[in-house]
């Protein structure tokens, strides 16, 4: 396996423990992965949890905020936690809807770091005023990514339905910056590719290079179901070309290239392959509790098991594999599998 195959903030959180000599994550995240490629039960690599569905937005693709019943309580958001580490998972993704909308989200944060789990954030980046990033990060949070998704406001803000989000996000980056401490936590921006966007990729990515941004990473848009969010061979083509130029823009792309190079194939209609071991190197957890296999088929509601039953989420049904898996290019389970080297390529 190249040193550039592997996505590159994985490789920045193994630097990481290794700069800061922490040799007990290092040896656990070691020890998961030979299982995980040795196709062994592994228990989780990472989490995601979803705090709350409610959100600010209300993007033009996804109906998240409708599904919205209330939040978890924070003893409810604890006890996930505990699970989520009991397991032995290395770190826990937070996510919603907006989770900054929860009112006790720096404290879910800051549970979760004392029970060593690293803690990434997703946001839209609509919260974070300057007053709201110092609790942020007294809490401990590692690392956060911000949806951007285009490289100017007219596109960005069109697609989230939200005027003056682009310059926000600009906004939040710049007060990240000013106070964070060194390198913590890494700011990304993940930008959705769309039909309607792909133009921009190569312009986001030196955008990502001006502000001054850890890293900067793509993501097909996903729609799941004979829905999928296609382009025709010739947008395809310039896609792929887009994503070329944004690979050379600077040392700031987070995708590996295998996943990078899949992205434009996905958005022409070519299926994915149906390997996939977020079963066996996730579970994502649903506000009102459910447990997933992974991130899509939490966001479908499909194959989830309660919070209290026992034992992990079951793996995709030859059905689910069929209809969903094989529509999934999704950065976080997919990228695992690329540096767990268990994914063929695309057919
Ligand atoms: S910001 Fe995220 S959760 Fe909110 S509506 Fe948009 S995609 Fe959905
Ligand atoms: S391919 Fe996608 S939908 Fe299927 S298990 Fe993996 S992450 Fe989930």
């Amino acid at each position: 396996m190249s040193r550039l195959a592997v996505r590159r903030s994985h490789r920045a959180v193994v630097a990481e423990a290794l700069a800061r000599g922490d040799w007990r994550w290092l040896a656990r995240a070691g020890w998961r992965t030979l299982r995980s490629r040795l196709g062994l039960p592994a228990g989780p690599l990472f989490a995601t949890l979803a705090v709350t569905y409610r959100c600010n937005y209300r993007c033009s693709f996804c109906d998240l905020p409708d599904r919205a019943r209330g939040d978890p309580p924070l003893e409810q958001l604890i006890a996930r936690v505990d699970r989520i580490a009991t397991d032995g998972a290395l770190a826990v993704g937070i996510t919603g809807g907006e989770p900054l909308l929860h009112p006790q989200l720096f404290a879910v944060i800051a549970a979760a770091r004392a029970r060593g789990l690293l803690v990434h954030l997703n946001s839209n980046g609509s919260r974070l005023t300057t007053a709201a990033v110092l609790p942020l990060l007294a809490a401990g949070l590692h690392s956060i990514n911000l949806s951007l998704d285009g490289a100017t406001a007219a596109t960005h803000d069109g697609l989230r339905r939200a005027p003056g989000s682009f310059a926000q996000i600009s906004a939040t980056v710049a007060a990240l910056r000013a106070a964070r401490n060194g390198t913590t936590p890494r700011i990304g921006l993940v930008m959705a590719i769309t039909p309607t966007n792909f133009g921009e990729v190569a312009a986001f990515a030196r955008l990502a290079v001006a502000w001054g941004v850890d890293a900067a990473g793509f993501l097909p848009h996903h729609e799941f179901v004979e829905t999928r969010s296609r382009l025709d061979a010739a947008s395809a083509a310039l896609l792929a070309a887009e994503l070329t130029a944004a690979a050379e823009a600077g040392d700031v792309l987070d995708n590996s290239p295998a996943y990078r190079n899949a992205i434009a194939p996905f958005l022409a209609g070519r299926p994915m392959p149906v390997e996939c071991s977020a079963a066996s190197t996730h579970v994502a957890i649903a506000p009102d509790g459910r447990r997933y296999a992974c991130v899509p088929l939490m966001t479908l509601e499909r194959g989830g098991v309660t919070f209290d039953q026992p034992g992990p989420p079951p793996p995709p049904t030859a059905r689910e594999r069929e209809e969903v898996c094989r529509q999934c290019w999704w950065n976080c389970h997919r990228e695992l599998d690329l540096s767990l080297q268990t994914v063929v390529a695309p057919r």
